[in-house]
């Protein structure tokens, strides 16, 4: 079958939903279509890992794509764009004409070379229905990462009453991330929540019944959640000889290398100024804004995506925000409140603010942005106290 739109997104997730709605503010009679390869439309994702855990209340996740009245296809992939016709062809065979395109496929979770699907690689609102059956109290499950989705999960399972192990090689939660005081302090939290918390330890092998461990012990579990990140989905990108480096490359306007196609979200790398370098983030509100702002240009709008997106995480009654680049090897400067519970984190790099932490720390986001957008200089002592800012 042949199909033939205005505008055509592959992706129905946030940053498609988000560009579909923009798109049909500044363009009232134009064609929209837009490809999803999950069964569910379009949702939020963060609350996978916190909300529904809370209230169980999947009814409150659901996008309000009707609103943008696009032509919306489920359970369907794009497997490949034809440049010079203007088409994207789908795994039926279908043909799908475009006038502009965005590209907004996320990206996909990393796996483990064994366990196959009896892991849950936890990604979708499938995998929280598949993981939230099986969280019956007194239930052990091994959760494996130490990052955002892994400790996310591990304190929904552990508020759900369900035994946790966590298995990862660093020396503490998000220690990547976190400045090295902070990570064993969330680690020590943990571990009263009563998870049990392993660093320096890795699945080697095993199934979701028995894990094989880099000690050589075993664990026995009644299921298995893998938080080890994302690969962006740029193959269609690549095959289509657009340019990808890391994520697929846009301008300011996110218009890949062919300025009839756009990407946004999770599998864009943009130019990020104030950070003198590219960008590619894992941030609702980047899929957010960036999406919107696709929509927009793709409607011939000038609306750059010129934000530093920033990102939230809550851990049991912890919460934060955080903007930039936050990568522990930076400098980090620590100005507590009170010590790992109330506070801002500096991550410098030279003699400029980088990414800013706000722990528990609210209402504070618009002010670190402009503080990483100061040309400084600033050091361990002269960036202590910029923030909180006066509203
Ligand atoms: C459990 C969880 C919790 C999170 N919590 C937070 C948080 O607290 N704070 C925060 O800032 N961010 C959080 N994130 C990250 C945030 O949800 C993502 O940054 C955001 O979803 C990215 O949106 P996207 O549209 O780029 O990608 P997605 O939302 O992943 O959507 C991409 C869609 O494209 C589809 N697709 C892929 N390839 C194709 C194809 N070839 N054809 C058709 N469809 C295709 C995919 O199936 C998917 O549905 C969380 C993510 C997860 C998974």
């Amino acid at each position: 079958m042949q199909h033939s739109h205005d505008y055509l997104i592959i992706g129905a997730g946030m940053a498609g939903e988000a560009a579909a709605q923009a798109l049909r503010g500044a363009a009232a009679n134009a064609t929209i279509a837009m490809l999803g390869a999950e069964a569910d439309p379009p949702y939020d994702r963060p609350p996978l890992s916190k909300a529904l855990w809370k209230d169980g209340r999947e009814d409150a996740i659901w996008r309000a794509l009707d609103k943008a009245r696009a032509e919306v296809t489920l359970q369907r992939n794009a497997v490949k764009i034809e440049r010079a016709a203007h088409t994207v062809t789908d795994d039926v065979g279908d043909t799908w004409r475009y006038g502009k395109l965005l590209i907004a496929t996320g990206g996909a979770p990393r796996r483990l070379p064994f366990g196959g699907d009896d892991f849950i690689y936890y990604r979708t609102v499938g995998d929280y229905r598949r993981l939230r059956a099986a969280a019956k109290p007194g239930q052990h499950f091994a959760v494996i990462g130490g990052g955002f989705i892994g400790s996310e999960i591990a304190a929904a399972l552990a508020t759900n009453d369900c035994r946790v192990t966590m298995l990862f090689p660093e020396d503490g939660i998000c220690a990547r991330a976190y400045p090295r005081a902070l990570a064993d302090a969330v680690t020590a939290y943990y571990r009263a929540q009563g998870v049990d918390v392993r660093t320096g330890m890795t699945a080697t092998g095993g199934s979701a019944q028995a894990l094989t461990l880099s000690d050589g012990s075993t664990l026995k579990v009644d299921g298995v959640v893998a938080g080890l990140g994302i690969i962006p989905n740029v193959q269609l990108a690549r095959d289509a000889g657009l340019e990808v480096d890391n994520g697929i490359v846009v301008n300011a306007h996110l218009q890949t290398s062919d300025p009839d196609i756009y990407a946004a979200g999770d599998v864009a790398a943009f130019p990020a100024p104030v950070l003198g370098r590219r960008l590619r983030v894992e941030h609702a509100d980047a899929a957010n804004t960036m999406g919107a702002r696709a929509g927009k240009c793709m409607a011939g709008e000038d609306a750059p995506y010129n934000e530093l997106p920033f990102f939230y995480s809550d851990l049991f009654d912890l919460g934060y925000e955080a903007v930039g680049i936050l990568d522990a090897r930076l400098e980090t400067v620590e100005q507590w409140v009170t010590p790992f519970r109330e506070g801002v984190v500096y991550y410098l790099d030279g003699s400029r603010v980088r990414g800013v932490l706000l722990w528990n720390t609210w209402d504070q986001v618009a002010a670190a942005r402009k503080l990483i957008a100061e040309p400084g200089p600033f050091d361990a002592t002269s960036v202590l106290g910029r923030l909180p800012a006066a509203g």
